[in-house]
């Protein structure tokens, strides 16, 4: 028996459709990976490829509730196609990283858009922008096993049934399998690593009361009440 010196936080866990629980590791997001959304955001995604930043597993939440966070006026909703990996490994190649996928959910990239702002103008880190408590919403896992990998398929949210956010999977810039493998050649990945893609154009400010009601056509969809 470990004698912990403090008590220690249990793995945030997250529910398979069907039956069981996923312990998360890690949790990986991919930057400006639609080129439509690269340039809403004032970049050209011909001359700046994607990149990644992270959240922290217990940022993770599927409460179906999202409590508007402080510090900020300017919270964006980001719909994106999370990939939960059941294994994983260093240098994986394309060819080889649906092999390591265990299946597929619908996330929320929460993310306080003048905070993040204010971060990249000064040049420093983005966690308080996008790291924060229940900063990202996410439905329940889909296994590979019964949906396959979709490397297509509409992309929407809706805020109180008006849509703001509409795109397709296959407008990816990098696909699931190259940003497996991309992530790949910068850290060791493993079972339970979560990777939220990127988020199609049409991003924009919640507020206290909207519904949010996500679909990713062949994953399932997430609804969340913002509070
Ligand atoms: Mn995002």
């Amino acid at each position: 028996m470990p004698s912990f010196a403090v008590p220690t936080a249990p793995r945030p866990l997250l529910p398979v459709s069907g039956g069981g629980e996923v312990p998360v590791r890690r949790v990986y997001c991919i930057g400006r990976n639609y080129a439509e959304h690269a340039r809403e955001m004032g970049h050209d995604p011909d001359r700046e490829p994607p990149f990644f930043f992270q959240k922290n597993p217990e940022n993770l939440d599927t409460s179906g509730i999202f409590p508007y966070p402080t510090h900020s006026t300017d919270v964006h909703h980001e719909i994106e196609l999370a990939v939960v990996l059941r294994s994983g490994g260093q240098d994986i190649a394309v060819e080889a990283a649906l092999d390591h996928v265990f299946g597929y959910a619908i996330a929320l990239d929460m993310t306080r858009r003048d905070l993040q702002a204010a971060m990249k103008k000064a040049g420093r880190p983005w966690e308080v922008g996008k790291a924060f408590e229940r900063s990202a919403p996410v439905s329940a896992i889909r296994p590979a096993a019964e949906i396959g990998h979709p490397g297509r398929g509409r992309i929407t949210l809706q805020v109180n049934d008006e849509t703001r956010q509409d795109g397709d999977l296959a407008q990816m810039i990098w696909s699931v399998p190259e940003m497996i493998s991309a992530l790949s050649e910068f850290f060791e990945l493993a079972a339970g690593d979560v990777i939220l893609t990127g988020t199609p154009a049409g991003v924009g400010p919640v507020q206290r009361g909207d519904a949010l009601e996500g679909t990713i056509e062949g994953v399932g969809n997430l609804s969340v009440r913002v509070v």
